[in-house]
């Protein structure tokens, strides 16, 4: 079967493009396919708030069927292993040939991992997601014992809220947080002070400006130097395309993410949209938040190649807000060069993401509503 579209990944953009599909009435073509390797979507700016304990995996996971049933698309529990961009079809892990005329790809990306050469180590990628939730959710069993040592790797947001969501949930283990450059370095100067006394304050040892290249023998090391003993890595080292990218026929960046233009339209293939981190655009940087400001303009623009209408420009915006949980229900909030903290930084976020969530969770009576 040729399907009409295929949207690759239940990535923000896509959650967004179905959600303003959904609210708009317009329903894709029939034979349109959903395909992800999960049946929900987890939502990572939730991920360090599960794992500190203050959400449930429920509140933090959106069922993807429902969604599609509301839409009016199929949904297939499946995983891109190839892409063959000319020949428009795509082949997944478990044997399926899955044929195009559009493809929508919003597959995210995956952490860089440093060489891992024995397995005296457990290396736990923070995406994607559910392998760290269910080695972090053994660790909590009264049954099992958690590392006396966890060292997460990244200098970024995402490893900051890790290793301070860690610290809160496992009191009897070292947490060490190891960043390649200075933390936070893209932030204010005022940001950064207060991430670092944070961690001081909490217990959580910081080693900047070291990059984790091998693991082997329970050590971490940087080239041939050693620096620290330990049981689990966690590694939110930021974002590395996938290998199947590279090999599709698609136009790529040197780093392998699919370039695309200002419609979300592949600079190769104008049946190829790609959206969020797996895509590559000059200004647009690789976070959730540009990924769901995508959505709206993907929604629009598939649409608009469907129907033969004129398509819209997406501008990356120059700066975007950042509010970085602190596991206490607090956060670190950035905008520019303000800088805030405390508890009220906190209940922003939570309302952001809570908000989020209610948006693009489709509940049984509004699919029956759809229905009838
Ligand atoms: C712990 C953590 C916290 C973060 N917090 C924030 C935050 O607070 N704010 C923020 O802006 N950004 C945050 N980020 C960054 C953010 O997660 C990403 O930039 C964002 O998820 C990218 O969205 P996306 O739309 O590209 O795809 P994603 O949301 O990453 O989703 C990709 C989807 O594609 C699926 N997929 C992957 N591979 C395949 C395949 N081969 N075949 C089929 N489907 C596939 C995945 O299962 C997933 O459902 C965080 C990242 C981490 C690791």
């Amino acid at each position: 079967m040729n399907r009409p579209l295929v949207l690759a990944g239940a990535g923000h953009a896509h959650l967004v493009t179905l959600r303003n599909w959904i609210d708009r009435g317009f329903r894709p073509p029939a034979g349109t396919l959903l395909v992800n390797p999960t049946p929900a979507a987890w939502y990572s700016g939730m991920m360090p708030g599960l794992l500190a304990g203050r959400f449930s995996a429920a509140d933090c996971a959106i069922d993807l069927a429902p969604l599609c049933r509301a839409c009016d698309i199929e949904l297939y529990m499946g995983k891109i292993q190839a892409l063959d961009a000319d020949a428009r079809s795509l082949s997944l892990t478990d044997g399926t040939q899955l044929d195009y005329q559009r493809l929508s790809l919003n597959t995210g990306s995956i952490p860089p991992l440093p060489e891992v050469r024995d397995n005296s180590v457990a290396l736990l990628p923070a995406k994607p997601f559910p392998k760290l939730h269910q080695t972090w959710t053994a660790w909590q069993q009264p049954t099992s014992t958690a590392p006396t040592c966890v060292a997460i790797l990244g200098g970024g947001p995402a490893a900051f809220e890790l290793a301070l969501a860690l610290r809160a949930s496992l009191p009897a283990t070292d947490v060490v947080l190891i960043s390649a450059s200075r933390l936070l370095a893209s932030h204010p100067a005022a940001l950064i002070a207060r991430a670092q006394r944070l961690l001081r304050q909490r217990g959580v040892r910081l080693i900047e400006q070291q990059k984790i290249t091998r693991i082997y023998h329970g050590q971490l090391f940087n080239g041939d130097q050693p620096l620290l003993l330990c049981e689990a890595v966690v590694a939110a080292t930021g974002a590395s395309a996938p290998d199947w990218l590279r090999g599709s026929g698609l136009a790529v960046d040197t780093d392998g993410f699919a370039r695309i233009g200002k419609s979300l339209i592949s600079t190769s293939h104008p049946e190829v949209f790609a959206t969020g981190d797996c895509a590559s655009l000059p200004g647009a940087l690789r976070s959730g938040v540009y990924a769901v400001r995508q959505g709206a303009f993907l929604a629009d623009n598939i649409l608009g190649q469907l129907q033969g209408t004129a398509l819209r420009h997406y501008q990356p915006q120059r700066q975007a807000l950042a509010l970085l949980a602190t596991a206490d229900g607090g956060a670190l909030m950035s905008y520019g060069r303000w800088v805030a903290s405390g508890r009220l930084m906190g209940w922003w976020k939570d309302r952001l993401d809570i908000g989020f969530m209610q948006r693009h969770r489709i509940s049984l009576e509004q699919t029956h509503g759809h229905r009838h």
